[in-house]
């Protein structure tokens, strides 16, 4: 792993980019406990993790006052051991996801924060809603029946190019996307107020484009092995 003091100088420095009302999420997937605690060490308490059995495994081995984020395509069969552990699961990319974990949620008598993942980039690979299919299920108002599911907002990833026009272009029409079921779903879900975009290699751009939670990995902690 990376020094605990790079990992703290790699931190600080990003931190010191993110305007006020910006909050950052420490991807420490496949990364040791030993890289986590040394952000922790550092200030940092938001992590992102994008399997059930690594999250479920690290929550104990670290400090109660973290708050996980899950960010991962979570599978229907895994939900039942995540529910309860994580503050926000950011990577719903389904209705039927959306279901399950509504139901689980009801068994365990809690209420779950999630993000919508939509699906923009360019890439046949990745998860989430269309924004046709995020549209519709806010016009058809298929939300009203979630009783133990908060909807925060809207997550999101760009398409894996180095053209940065391309990148914008996808963080826009999120924002836009962000804007519009925003002003539908404020009255049934007054926290909708997350939008959730940008990694290592795109987040400034995220954040100029509105993101107000951006997702960092390998620029805080070194490749992943
Ligand atoms: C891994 C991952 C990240 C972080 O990626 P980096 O390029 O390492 O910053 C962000 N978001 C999601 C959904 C991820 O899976």
């Amino acid at each position: 792993m990376e020094s605990p003091l790079a990992i703290s100088e790699n931190l600080q420095k990003i931190l010191s980019y993110l305007p006020e009302g910006v909050e950052l999420v420490a991807v420490s997937k496949f990364q040791p406990v030993d890289a986590i605690k040394a952000a922790y060490d550092a200030g940092q308490r938001i992590f992102g993790e994008s399997r059930v059995q690594e999250l479920l495994e690290k929550i104990p081995l670290l400090p109660a006052d973290i708050s996980w984020h899950f960010i991962g395509h979570l599978q229907s069969n895994k939900v039942k051991a995540l529910i309860g552990k994580p503050a926000l699961i950011q990577s719903v990319d389904s209705e039927k996801l959306l279901g399950i974990i509504n139901d689980e949620s009801a068994k365990k008598d809690v209420v779950t924060n999630i993000l919508l993942q939509v699906h923009v980039a360019k890439e046949e690979t990745k998860f989430g809603f269309s924004p046709e299919e995020l549209l519709r299920f806010v016009k058809e108002k298929h939300y009203c029946n979630l009783g133990n599911i908060n909807i925060c907002g809207l997550m999101a990833m760009a398409t894996n190019t180095d053209d940065t026009e391309r990148v914008r272009k996808d963080f826009e029409m999120v924002a836009d996307l962000f804007r519009e079921v925003s002003a539908e779903i404020k009255p049934v879900y007054p926290d909708f107020n997350t939008l959730s975009m940008g990694m290592s290699g795109d987040w400034p751009l995220a954040v100029e484009e509105g993101a107000n939670l951006v997702r960092v990995g390998s620029a805080i902690f070194g490749s992943r092995y």
